[in-house]
């Protein structure tokens, strides 16, 4: 089935609670692995030498669900516009990637909210995480835009 953002869910006519006016946020997360270095210019810091992670990056969406609409958003758009950017990064060096020369989490985050922006205006939120070491950055969009 191709997804159709702009299509809402097809009213069945049950009996249901309405939805509208009620704000949600729904996320979606995918997984890449890359390797980095950071602290280049000391070569004594300890993540100076280069080394891999997994990562996780989960996007989430916000908003107010509008009359006759029974979504905030498509997962499958959100699993496509996901698995786009998480491609590009896979199996990468990510300090060899413009824009992330130094490649901190929070770097990391704009970087991807950047691409992932023009296709969910109702992006609300990019974190990204380190799971083996129960790291993550979060970069919130709700008063961006
Ligand atoms: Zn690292």
């Amino acid at each position: 089935m191709t997804s159709n953002p702009t299509k809402p869910v097809t009213d069945t006519g049950a009996a249901k609670p309405s939805l509208a006016g009620r704000t949600f946020e729904v996320t979606r997360a995918g997984n890449f692995e890359a390797a980095h270095h950071l602290a280049p210019k000391d070569p004594d810091h300890p993540y100076g030498k280069l080394h891999g992670h997994s990562f996780r990056v989960e996007i989430g969406v916000s908003g107010v669900v509008k009359q006759g609409e029974d979504w905030v958003a498509d997962f499958a758009q959100l699993g496509d516009v996901l698995a786009k950017v998480t491609g590009e990064l896979d199996h990468s060096y990510l300090n060899e990637i413009r824009g992330l020369e130094l490649p901190t989490l929070e770097r990391l985050c704009v970087w991807i909210a950047e691409r992932v922006a023009e296709d969910l205006p109702r992006l609300t939120r990019v974190s990204v995480s380190r799971p083996s070491l129960s790291e993550t950055c979060t970069l919130r969009l709700d008063g961006e835009s």
